[in-house]
């Protein structure tokens, strides 16, 4: 019986000493990593900085935390999070000797049977608080995968009765009821009913459903939550026992589909055939023809719960994210879900290093920083398969990056696979921003971006963007504004923006903002020589407004003011 959280835990440690017990649970989740404290963990599979930080994060990802460190600091780090309704993940506190195995949290996401698990692994005793679990071995409340508990609050009552001395009845199959110490007994009040069919729950009855049921529906059916919703009601089955919808692969993209599935809470999956009759034959073929209660929809129903993974496909993600300049804490929370369901992550070596740390499912394609529409292409490949695929991009990934190259691949495409992708693109904070923010508010007025390399268009054109920019006054960022192969383009650009703009106008240079050794410098466009500039540099030149003043710390603030020509009265 596996935990209803199927996620791979992080196994997190503090100190060199966990790592002998760490690696032993490893063995009984041989897909989590080890993380540990940078500088006191040598040999961890990752490391990390800030403990508090990463095991918000990993909380927040939803995924399970076994540290090995005492309950109290796990406790106290992850209270903010209690209070916010979202992921509830289980956590466990586990002594650094293996002597003590403590479930902190996720009762419903399964903790109790990863605290067994491991307490058995380890050779003690899982320290199991749980009223329900103490007594009956497993939380009735929390059926495994493939299950759906009817109502959660019919549930805890269910539970506080059994819990008060009553016995109980089994009705139907429930397989992994039989290792819970029940006090079963055939003629008792209580009933625990397993089955697929519509019921009202009646006074002392838990109503769990086998997830067995699969509807096949056709794109065409107006309204398909309703319809299924209908269906199933006529036919006599629990919408809670529905395990999937099945469609055909050409209406993959139909929004509709889409809607209807979330609406009901189950997956959407694929299939080759066009009716909805000849869709349930082909995934459920061992059974009776399909019950098609409605025109364009069929349901089957299986002997046991469904699993999913075997029915058709799923529909491809790609996720074209931004990272923001570097900072853990300035990637949008949306990045950093997609990031904890990736199955693929492709990327500039560095980038996608910037990105993890990743879990040993998970597939790294890392490439030169140049084959960006190869890597466009692979994605989409990846994605056709059905496969959740992230390209990764630092800052934003429609700024100088590859938002544009993954469009450009799926335009120059006829492939109706590639076109058929959850194709989604997810913003970051781009450098040309955390490097103004720093400063100051440098583009707090109008202001223009430009690349300065001339890799893929040609030097004239910079030329001219430059001194129309410069003419209309405005605030100027420069990405890529020198490298070793394009040693000369920076300097003759500055004497361009020299023929506009005053030598007192300020110039901010921001160097690995957001990154370790980031480094921020204001000085004048006079002082500005390309020698103090490199690839990792982004150039803020400010307009004929923008102005300086010092900070208390030394530095100086910069910015441009909203207003323009004379400050305005008020
Ligand atoms: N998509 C990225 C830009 C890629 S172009 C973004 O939105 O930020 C690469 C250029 O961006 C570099 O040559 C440098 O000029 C700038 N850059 C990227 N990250 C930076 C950082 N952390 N600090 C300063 N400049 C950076």
């Amino acid at each position: 019986m596996g935990a209803s959280n199927n996620k791979t835990p992080a196994i997190v440690i503090l100190g060199k000493g966990a790592l002998t017990t760490a690696r032993r649970i490893q063995q009984l989740y041989p897909d989590a990593l080890v993380h540990g404290l940078a500088e006191r963990v040598e040999g961890a599979d990752r490391t990390y900085s800030e403990f508090g930080a990463t095991l918000r994060q990993l909380y927040q990802q939803d995924t399970p935390i076994i540290a090995l460190c005492a309950a109290g600091i796990v406790i106290r780090t992850l209270a903010p999070l209690l209070l916010e309704k979202g992921a509830e993940p289980p956590v466990l506190a586990v002594a650094e000797d293996g002597s003590a195995v403590v479930p902190l949290l996720g009762g419903l996401g399964g903790v109790n049977v990863m605290a067994r698990e491991i307490a058995a692994g380890l050779n003690t005793a899982a320290a199991i608080t749980t009223s329900g679990e103490l007594r009956f071995g497993t939380c009735l409340l929390n059926p495994p995968s493939g299950y759906a508990l009817g109502d959660l609050e019919l549930g805890k009552r269910f539970v506080s009765d059994l819990l008060s001395g009553e016995s109980v009845r089994i009705e139907g199959a429930a397989p992994w009821l039989a290792q819970a110490q029940l006090p079963e007994d055939d003629h008792a009040q209580l009933a625990i009913h397993v089955g697929y069919a519509e019921r009202e729950p009646c006074a002392n009855e838990l109503l769990i459903y086998p997830r067995n049921v699969l509807v096949a529906i056709e794109a065409t059916v107006p309204d398909p939550a309703e319809a299924v919703r209908g269906a199933l009601h006529e036919s006599r089955i629990a919408v809670q026992a529905l395990a999937c919808l099945l469609a055909s692969e050409t209406d993959m993209a139909d929004p509709a589909l889409h809607a209807a599935a979330d609406s009901l809470g189950v997956p959407l999956r694929f299939t080759a055939q066009a009716s909805a009759a000849d869709m349930a034959r082909q995934a459920l073929p061992q059974l009776l023809p399909p019950l098609s209660p409605v025109h364009g929809i069929a349901i089957a129903v299986a002997t046991e719960p469904l699993d999913i993974e075997r029915i058709g496909r799923g529909r491809g993600r790609l996720a074209v994210i931004g990272l923001g300049p570097g900072a853990a804490e300035f990637m949008i929370p949306a990045v950093k879900a997609e990031l904890a369901r990736a199955n693929d992550v492709l990327g500039y070596e560095t980038y996608v290093r910037m990105a993890g740390p990743f879990r040993a499912d998970q597939v790294l394609h890392c490439t030169d920083n140049r084959e960006e529409m190869q890597r466009a292409r692979h994605a989409f490949e990846l994605a056709a398969q059905g496969r959740s695929v992230v390209v990764v991009s630092s800052g934003d990934p429609g700024v100088f990056a590859m938002a544009s190259a993954v469009l450009e691949a799926l335009h120059e495409s006829d492939d109706a696979q590639w076109h058929a992708v959850d194709l989604e693109i997810l913003p970051g904070v781009s450098a040309s921003l955390a490097t103004a923010a720093q400063a100051g508010a440098p583009l707090g007025h109008d202001f223009c971006v430009m690349s300065l390399s001339d890799n893929l268009k040609p030097w004239e054109i910079i030329e001219k963007r430059l001194d129309l920019a410069c003419q209309a006054d405005l605030a100027l960022a420069f990405y890529n504004p020198i490298s070793r192969s394009r040693p000369w383009q920076l300097g003759r650009a500055l004497e361009i923006v020299r023929l506009h703009r005053v030598p007192e106008t300020p110039v901010t240079l921001g160097r690995d903002i957001g990154r370790p050794g980031q480094t921020l410098r204001v000085i004048t466009l006079g002082e500005l020589t390309p020698e103090q500039v490199d690839m990792r540099t982004m150039v803020l030149v400010g307009s004929s407004t923008t102005c300086v003043f010092p900070r208390a710390n030394g530095d100086q603030w910069v910015y441009t003011p909203r207003w323009y020509g004379e400050k305005p009265v008020k």
